[in-house]
């Protein structure tokens, strides 16, 4: 697809995960779908957008070698992945030449992004300095104790709570010093997303219209979904 405003991109894409909620012997991201696994169709899905030049992999232990050899030119660094998403993001995110405009995080196990949300992340994080992908909440949703049996503490207000998806872009200077400051401060651990680390320097973040079909596909149901937006293609 032909975008008027182009804009070169770089792309970081944790991929180290174990999936140990998933179950099987594989890590999720190399797990087939329709013949192809999950991590290829993400990677390969960036490789085919113009904006993209440079895409940065962290992948777990033992697994460089084979990601390697799907020989996308795009991939110019694979990384060791860390003990969790943040600290396998980092590792990534440093391998980036300093002079980088835009950097888009997305996870590995989301193979359904398109370049129009791409686009779309991109510009806004080129224009606000940090932007990401969110869908409407639309479960109730509740707060609870952590100990069984689970009672409800209260239900948020869902007109105001959005389902954070990827990608999530930020200009270089910004992200950078967000994970910086996450590991100076130890909670690196804590941070689900790149958006979270951003937001604890005060800094405004702004929602991108995300799309229902780009999933993270995290379970079995996940794989079935997954499965069936391939058939409707
Ligand atoms: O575990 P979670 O659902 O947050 O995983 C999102 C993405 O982060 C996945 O693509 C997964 O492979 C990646 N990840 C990682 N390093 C970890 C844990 C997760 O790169 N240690």
């Amino acid at each position: 697809m032909q975008h008027s405003k182009n804009i070169g991109c770089k792309v970081v894409i944790p991929a180290s995960g174990i999936g140990a909620r998933f179950g099987a012997a594989l890590p999720k991201q190399f797990l087939p779908l329709q013949g192809e696994p999950i991590l290829k169709r993400t990677i390969a899905a960036f490789e085919a957008m113009d904006m993209v030049d440079e895409i940065a992999l962290a992948v777990p232990p033992g697994y460089a070698h084979m990601v390697a050899a799907y020989g996308f030119a795009k991939v110019r660094h694979i990384v060791e992945g860390g003990k969790d998403r943040a600290h396998s993001v980092y590792q990534a995110l440093l391998r980036l030449p300093k002079d980088t405009d835009v950097v888009l995080i997305h996870d590995g196990v989301r193979p359904f992004v398109t370049a129009d949300l791409v686009q779309a992340v991109a510009s806004a994080a080129k224009q606000y300095g940090a932007a990401i992908a969110c869908t409407p909440v639309t479960d109730t949703i509740k707060q609870a104790g952590a100990a069984a049996p689970m009672q409800i503490q209260k239900t948020l207000d869902r007109s105001v709570l959005w389902r954070a998806q990827t990608p999530q872009g930020f200009t270089y200077d910004v992200i950078v010093e967000a994970y910086r400051q996450g590991e100076k401060s130890g909670i690196l651990h804590q941070a689900t997303d790149d958006s979270a680390l951003v937001e604890r320097l005060g800094m405004p973040v702004y929602i991108v219209p995300g799309s229902p079909r780009n999933i993270k596909i995290t379970t079995a149901e996940d794989m079935a979904i997954a499965t069936a937006f391939l058939e409707d293609l």
